[in-house]
C-alpha cells in the first residue's frame, strides 16, 4: 500500500509563494493546457532522439498530475493562472509540437518564449511543493518580490535550467541536493541545494549557491557524457513581457531518470522533509 503523500495543510494557512496567511488553494502541476502526451507520441520521439529507453519508462503512467493546497488564491489564480502559466503552457505545447512533428529533427530547435513569465511559472509550482514552506533561507522575501512583480533577475546564486525530456513521468521535487565528489574544491563549494520539475516535453531545475567555475551539463542518455543545458536565468534581467529565443538541444538526449539519477563522479540526494514527498512522488509515478 502506499501511503499518502502530504499534499493538504490545513485549509488556512501560509502561502508558500508570498508567506500571507489566508485561504489556501489548490496548485495544480502541470497545469491545465498543458499537453497530455500518449505512448505513440514518446516513442516516437524517443527513436527521433535515439534515446534508448525500456518499454516501462515509455509507457509509465501520465498521471492527472500532482496537487498542492500551499498557495493563497492570488498567487494561484492570479499571478499564476492569470499570467505566468500562459507562457510555460505555450512553452511547452509549442516543444511538443515540433518534437512531435514527422520531419526529421535537427539537433538543435529555437523557440520564442516568455522567459521572465516562464521562470516564474516554473518557480511558483516548486514552491508550491510541501505544507508551510514558506522558507527559502536568505532570499525568502526577495524571492517574494521576484515573483509578484514580474521584474527583476533571480538572487544571483540562483540558476535556471530547462532541457527536453521526452518521457511520460512527472516528476516534481523541492529541497535535493548535488555534490560533485571529483572535484578539488572545498567540500562546501562542491555541494549545492536544487529544485526540479519534469513533465513532457521539458525538465526545469533551480539550483542554488552553485559554485562559479563548477559548470553544470545534464547526464547523456548513455550516461556516459554530459549535455549542455539551456539556461533561462540568461534572460533574467529582460523586462516583464519580453519575448526571447531560446535554443533547446535535442540530440544528443539527456537521461530520461537525471537529475535524480546520480552520474559518476556525483551524489544526488533529496533532504529535508518536503524531499520524502518528492521521493514518493518519484516511486508512485514509476
Ligand atoms: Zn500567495
Amino acid at each position: 500500500m502506499s501511503r499518502r503523500l502530504l499534499q493538504f495543510g490545513s485549509k488556512f494557512g501560509t502561502c508558500n509563494i508570498c508567506g500571507t496567511d489566508g485561504p489556501l488553494t489548490n496548485d495544480h502541476t502541470p497545469p491545465k493546457g498543458c499537453v497530455r502526451p500518449t505512448v505513440v507520441q514518446v516513442k516516437a520521439l524517443i527513436d527521433a532522439v535515439a534515446l534508448d529507453a525500456n518499454e516501462k519508462t515509455v509507457v509509465a503512467r501520465s498521471s492527472n498530475g500532482v496537487k498542492y493546497r500551499t498557495i493563497c488564491s492570488d498567487c494561484n489564480n492570479r499571478k499564476l493562472g492569470g499570467n505566468y502559466d500562459k507562457a510555460l503552457i505555450r512553452f511547452t505545447n509549442a516543444v511538443a509540437e515540433i518534437v512531435s512533428s514527422p520531419l526529421a529533427l535537427p539537433s538543435t530547435v529555437s523557440i520564442e518564449i516568455e522567459p521572465q513569465k516562464v521562470m516564474r511559472a516554473v518557480f511558483g509550482h516548486i514552491a508550491a511543493v510541501g505544507v508551510n514552506r514558506y522558507q527559502k533561507g536568505p532570499h525568502t522575501e526577495y524571492l517574494r518580490d521576484w515573483f509578484s512583480s514580474g521584474m527583476g533577475p533571480l538572487p544571483g546564486t540562483w540558476k535556471l535550467f530547462c532541457w527536453l525530456y521526452p518521457n511520460r513521468t512527472q516528476i516534481l521535487a523541492r529541497d535535493w541536493a548535488a555534490l560533485d565528489i571529483d572535484s578539488d574544491l572545498p567540500r562546501e563549494q562542491r555541494i549545492f541545494p536544487m529544485w526540479f520539475m519534469k513533465f513532457f516535453p521539458l525538465g526545469f531545475m533551480f539550483t542554488m549557491n552553485q559554485t562559479p567555475g563548477l559548470c553544470l551539463r545534464g547526464l547523456a542518455a548513455n550516461a556516459k557524457g554530459w549535455v549542455n543545458l539551456t539556461e533561462l536565468t540568461d534572460f533574467g534581467s529582460l523586462p516583464p513581457n519580453s519575448v526571447a529565443t531560446v535554443n533547446l538541444s535535442i540530440r544528443p538526449a539527456i537521461h530520461v531518470e537525471w537529475p535524480q539519477k546520480a552520474a559518476e563522479g556525483w551524489i544526488i540526494a533529496a533532504h529535508g522533509s518536503s524531499s520524502i514527498q518528492a521521493s514518493e512522488w518519484v516511486a508512485l509515478l514509476k
